[in-house]
């Protein structure tokens, strides 16, 4: 290839490039404008504002040019008094202006930003459960906080800036021409040395920006993982403390060294600025005072004409500036909007149904799932990888059925990583099936309303969460208009009563990651607590009862015989001793179901489940009860 091709082949890809960004730019700016409509009325009063500032600002230096001329030409003194008068009164305007726009301006910045947060908020709060296992919470915290603020930022910097100065601009262009058009043209000469690298700053300003914010959410997430409870111990149980330090101290120091890299860019810049502007006022006072000395110009105009030049130059300053504020807005809202962007893999149908009233049914019909793959959940730049993981998880359920009717407990039973828990999660739509159909009461769970499944369905799992707020306060998260009575009742029944009252505050005790410690059994009880109160018709226990010993099993399986009766109900348990008494028993193998009947009947065929069986209760010294 010819070296002057491939000097077109450069050129071309650039221009390319900049055609692929500019709708980009706009769809971005579209949006941003969305979020802007609902102050419009606002940001008119503010453009007003703007517009008068700049006609004050204007007016000042042609006053001070009047007062020169009327000392020059020893003219009335009571014009200079009245003059110097007129100069205060709009200085105090420009001050009352100042603060009034200001303050409308911090209006309208904190209302972006309570409408961006509360946006994310809402979307990420519906984002399924796979999103969070595989988001990292520190990230996703900085969108919330620090790009939305520098949207913010910008979005109002950018607005006051842009309107006033463009109007005390063009208005003092103006005025300047009609007091000498050579001055100022003159003036105007060393105006590309200021709009030039203003451009090429644009862009950069943008491209450190962007790494900051990745760099500065990288920290956060790192120091989120590290210093929560179960980071902590891990770190104290298997990490190198010295290697964690030295790994956090060098993001921090990449954090420092692109601060300092962002600083120093943005004060050659400005200081380069600044300087054309005061070798430009070096000019108007030389050909000025020439012109002056000449006749051709009142001493006044020359004064007139450098004051308005410094408030010329201003302006331009911050235009210029305007256009790097511009692009980190850009980049700060682009950040916000991919995370609004993020499709929920599982939303409600806008004509979603109702479960049917009365006792339902439970049925798995040929369903087949894999878990979905990381690029259809997450966002790469919240994992910090470069790209996201896009093959298809493996099918994880082969075609499962099975059917509780109205009533039922159907107990799913088999090794680890069979697909139990999976089964489980497919119900309350944490996860939709690739094919099949989930139904409860006869309606698939993907026509449901998610409020209606939510308030059918009760699960109880393993590690039941509690958040770090009183006991109370998670026991109502179940049933918010629990009178105090249904609560000690659903805390009596699952054998939990004695514990609170004996907490310093009783219900009022904080409890989670901060709180009060509840040991693995108390939690489990405390969920099971929930789910007394919450009373839904279908009820999916995870190996609920594995945390808990001896003697609480016994008593809490006494308050989930009472949860069950009467209730739909899918049960796993490791233990074959608490699925005995299930209407229906599935052993799950490799994401089948190989075996299914009572315990009697599959006891009786010798298969799979009396070879569990066997396993549990059949080793020498050991009965069932014993095995308990
Ligand atoms: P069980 O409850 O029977 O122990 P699970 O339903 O938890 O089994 O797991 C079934 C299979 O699905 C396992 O191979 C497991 O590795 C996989 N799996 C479980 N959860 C996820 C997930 N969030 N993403 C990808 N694969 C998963």
């Amino acid at each position: 290839m010819s070296m002057e091709s491939t000097a077109w082949t450069q050129l071309y890809s650039v221009m390319n490039a900049q055609q692929e960004r500019r709708p980009f730019d706009r769809v971005t700016l579209r949006r941003i404008g969305a979020f802007a409509r609902p102050h419009r009325r606002r940001i008119a009063v503010f453009v007003l504002l703007g517009v008068l500032t700049a006609l004050l600002a204007v007016a000042t230096p042609v006053l001070a040019g009047r007062v020169v001329d009327a000392i020059v030409s020893h003219g009335d003194a009571d014009a200079v008094v009245r003059l110097s008068l007129l100069i205060a009164v709009i200085a105090v305007l420009e001050a009352a202006l100042g603060i009034l726009g200001r303050r409308l301006s911090a209006t309208l910045g904190e209302g972006l930003i309570l409408d961006l947060r509360t946006a994310v908020f809402d979307h990420v709060q519906r984002m399924p459960v796979a999103f969070f296992t595989r988001t990292r919470t520190g990230a996703l915290v900085s969108r919330l906080n620090n790009d939305v603020i520098g949207a913010q930022r910008a979005f109002s910097n950018t607005l006051s800036g842009v309107v006033s100065n463009l109007v005390t601009l063009v208005l003092t262009l103006a005025v300047m021409l009609t007091l000498s058009w050579q001055v100022t043209l003159l003036a105007l000469a060393l105006l590309p040395v200021f709009v030039l690298p203003a451009r090429r700053m644009g862009s950069r300003m943008a491209g450190m920006q962007r790494e900051a914010a990745a760099l500065n959410a990288a920290m956060g997430t790192r120091m989120t993982e590290r210093f929560s409870a179960p980071g902590a111990t891990l770190v104290k149980l298997f990490g190198r403390p010295e290697e964690e330090s030295a790994e956090f101290a060098s993001r921090a120091a990449h954090v420092r060294d692109i601060g300092v890299r962002t600083a120093t860019a943005q004060s050659v810049f400005i200081t380069a600025l600044t300087l054309v502007s005061a070798l430009a006022l070096a000019l108007v006072y030389g050909l000025g005072g020439h012109l002056a000395l000449n006749g051709t110009l009142e001493p006044g105009a020359v004064v007139a004409l450098a004051l308005l030049l410094t408030r010329l130059y201003a302006p331009l300053t911050s235009l210029a500036g305007a256009r790097v504020e511009v692009m980190s807005a850009l980049v700060s809202f682009e950040r916000v909007f991919e995370v609004l962007d993020l499709k929920p893999l599982i939303e409600e149908k806008p004509d979603a149904r109702e479960v049917p009233p009365g006792p339902v049914s439970v049925e798995f019909d040929d369903v087949r799932f894999g878990y979905p793959s990381a690029d259809k959940v997450s966002l790469a730049s919240l994992e910090e990888v470069a790209s996201l993981d896009s093959r298809g998880g493996a099918e994880v359920l082969h075609g499962v059925s099975f059917r509780a009717e109205p009533g039922q407990t159907v107990a799913l039973v088999g090794s680890s990583g069979a697909g139990k828990s999976t089964v489980a999660q497919l119900l309350p739509r944490l996860y939709d099936v690739d094919a099949g159909a989930v139904r409860i009461g006869g309606v698939d769970v993907r026509d449901l309303s998610a409020g209606s499944l939510r308030a059918t369905l009760g699960m109880v799992t393993q590690d039941g969460h509690l958040f770090h707020e009183s006991v109370r306060a998670n026991l109502l998260l179940a049933r918010p208009g629990a009178t105090e009575d249904d609560l000690w009742d659903a805390l009596r029944r699952s054998r939990l009563d004695d514990l609170v009252r004996s907490l310093p505050d009783g219900l009022d005790t904080v409890v989670g990651e901060r709180g009060y410690r509840l040991s693995g059994g108390e939690r489990q009880r405390m969920t099971i607590a929930r789910l007394l109160l919450a009373r839904q018709r279908v009820v999916i226990l995870d190996e609920a009862t594995a945390h808990l010993d001896n003697t609480s099993e016994a008593a809490v399986q006494e308050a989930l015989a009472e949860a069950l009766a009467e209730r739909t109900a899918v049960v796993i348990a490791h233990r074959l001793s608490t699925v005995r008494a299930a209407d229906l028993i599935l052993v799950v193998e490799s994401g089948r179901i190989v075996e299914r009947g009572t315990h009697e009947e599959l006891l009786a065929s010798g298969g799979r489940y009396a070879e569990l069986h066997r396993t549990q209760f059949d080793q020498p010294g050991l009965t069932e009860a014993a095995a308990r």
